[in-house]
């Protein structure tokens, strides 16, 4: 009787709709992702069996597996409905330890591979000499992450890991960098973005070269590791990032690491690394007060000044203006800066703060045209996930909220209309929407982290 019905099924998909062609589909994965991605990500899969209602597919090992679930999904498995209607999932199958490298790449020159690999990583090592400890200003915002960092340096492994945590623009990467340039001389400092360290984990993965990435990274004594928050929801980076950290540790080597956000709030990382991260000292760095941005403004003039040997026209009057309009972010305080000085340096001229309102108005009174599409994608980069999963038919609750969050804002800051809406989300009802504006209102309402996302969110999509 089974056996029958099996037959009855193979007759009828064949009959119905012909079994996969992989090269086709193949093809069609390169048309719609592009050749880059094709190439270094989906040309290594491999078909392994069809079934009436899904597909299994070979990916050489677990972190290509999550990469490719978490980027491409939802779209391939779009694609192959449109080879096959009744295709409703893929599975895949880990043929660990890829073989895929043929023992000939394999004999590639070790020697070769390791300089290779160094050359790479020391070219993003580079420390900036102008970010130092010097000519970091000192507020009530940033005092303790700044002292907190001296103190490492006159005493390493102290605190273990340091873990400076705060908004764009604070100067956490300032603070790191000093740190390295403080170390380099008698400490095999290695300084890295989040962001870095994954590519060239990816490159090594590729490259069946994963001994020497673990070696180049585990045998730095002061590891610096920028903007951890990366890493949220890449699960085979965050594997390799916990067995650095634990072999580093281990041997005593001093970590410093920043991110955006305190180890606890960081979803979407396994527990046992926010556990690590919080394992030593955290501290945070706050926005500047009127006091500090001041301090740094003066700073900066007087850097120029010495620079080009001439007395500056910036008023007192026009420093406090300047202040006062940049809020939060330091960084964005400096550009402005640098547009009026270079300003009053060309036109020879002491500038009123009408000229500054003038010379800033694209920065400071630009009508904001804020469209779906960029909340879509305002919303998907901040809560780290795909667009297409964001729009997505699925509804586990780390989709679900980014998707009723962006929806919310599309109402409140844009003039479209519920059903315009729902359709840009990918053809939902305009009641979808209606209900995803009162859970986000209601939540706001209550629950802090939503109050502050939403406001973060906004002002993210107000700022550029
Ligand atoms: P983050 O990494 O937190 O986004 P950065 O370290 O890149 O911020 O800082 C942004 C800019 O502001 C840099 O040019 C940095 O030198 C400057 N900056 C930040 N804080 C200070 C400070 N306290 N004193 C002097 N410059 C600062
Ligand atoms: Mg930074």
């Amino acid at each position: 009787m089974e056996k029958k019905s099996n037959i009855a099924k193979e007759i009828f998909v064949s009959e119905e709709e012909k079994t996969l062609n992989w090269k086709d589909i193949q093809l069609a994965f390169e048309k719609t992702f592009g050749k880059e991605v094709y190439n270094s990500w989906l040309s290594n899969i491999s078909l392994l069996k069809e079934y009436n209602d899904y597909i299994l597919l070979g990916v050489p090992t677990r972190f290509f597996r999550d990469w490719i679930v978490s980027r491409y999904l939802d779209k391939m498995l779009e694609l192959l409905k449109s080879f096959k209607l009744s295709i409703n999932r893929i599975e895949f199958k880990i043929s660990e330890e890829s073989k895929s490298i043929t023992s000939a790449e394999n004999k590639d020159n070790d020697l070769n591979r390791v300089t290779e690999i160094k050359d790479s990583i020391l070219n993003y090592n580079r420390l900036n000499p102008n970010l130092n400890f010097s000519n970091f200003i000192k507020g009530s915002s940033n005092e303790i992450a700044l002292t907190s960092s001296q103190k490492i340096c006159e005493q390493l492994s102290r605190y273990n890991p340091l873990y400076i945590y705060g908004g764009v623009g604070l100067g956490k990467t300032h603070l790191l960098n000093a740190i390295g340039l403080e170390l380099q001389s008698e400490n095999n400092v290695m300084f890295i973005s989040a962001e870095r360290f994954m590519y060239h984990f990816i490159k090594s993965i590729k490259k069946n070269d994963m001994v020497n990435f673990k070696d180049f990274f585990r045998k730095s004594s002061v590891f610096i590791i920028d903007d951890i928050q990366f890493i949220r929801g890449k699960e085979g980076l965050q594997e390799e990032f916990f067995h650095t950290f634990n072999s580093l540790i281990e041997k005593s080597s001093q970590i410093i690491i920043s991110a955006d956000r305190a180890p606890m709030k960081l979803d979407r990382v396994q527990e046992r690394i926010k556990s690590r991260l919080s394992g030593g000292l955290v501290v945070d760095i706050d926005s500047p007060d009127q006091e500090l941005k001041i301090k740094i403004i003066k700073k900066r003039i007087e850097d120029i000044q010495n620079q080009f040997k001439e007395n500056s026209n910036i008023s007192d009057e026009v420093i406090e203006f300047l202040a006062n309009e940049c809020k939060t972010n330091i960084r964005e305080l400096i550009g402005v800066l640098n547009r009026v000085i270079t300003f009053s340096r060309i036109h020879k001229k002491t500038l009123s703060i009408q000229d500054c309102k003038n010379i800033l108005k694209d920065v400071f009174n630009q009508p904001k045209i804020i469209t779906v599409d960029k909340i879509q994608n305002t919303v998907s980069n901040f809560f780290n996930i795909p667009l297409s999963e964001m729009l997505s038919q699925r509804r586990s609750r780390p989709l679900a909220r980014p998707r009723q969050i962006a929806m919310y804002l599309a109402k409140k800051m844009t003039t479209r209309s519920l059903p315009e809406i729902g359709r840009r989300f990918a053809n939902r009802d305009h009641t979808t929407v209606i209900h995803a504006v009162k859970t986000i209102t209601r939540l706001s309402e209550k629950d802090d982290e939503m109050k502050k996302n939403v406001s973060h969110l906004k002002s993210l999509l107000l700022e550029e």
